[in-house]
């Protein structure tokens, strides 16, 4: 009984990462491809130096691993999950995440 309740439990809390961690992936994928589109179009956008542009894309990247390293975890160990957006199995502890 109390096992079933957990296994409920653990797949509500990864549903709820994952669609974080997606959500993630958007917004810092969509922070690069305008960071990149800034430094293409500087008729559009004023000029910035190169390195201002690819020191933006730096920090995105770092807030988007600092945020996954807190969020991508299994819901039962705590542990790291990988790159595996779709994991169905933690490697880790064996629950099932799906
Ligand atoms: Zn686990």
């Amino acid at each position: 009984m109390m096992q079933k309740s957990d296994d409920s439990q653990i797949k509500r809390d990864f549903r709820l990462r994952q669609s974080r961690q997606l959500l993630a992936v958007a917004v810092a994928l969509l922070g690069i491809v305008i960071l990149a589109l800034v430094h293409k179009r500087h008729d559009l956008f004023g000029e910035f130096p190169k390195s201002t542009i690819f020191g933006l894309q730096l920090v995105v990247i770092a807030v988007f691993a600092g945020f996954a390293s807190v969020n991508w975890r299994c819901p039962s160990c705590k542990k790291y999950l990988g790159h595996d957006i779709n994991r169905s199995i933690c490697k880790k502890c064996g629950a099932r995440l799906q």
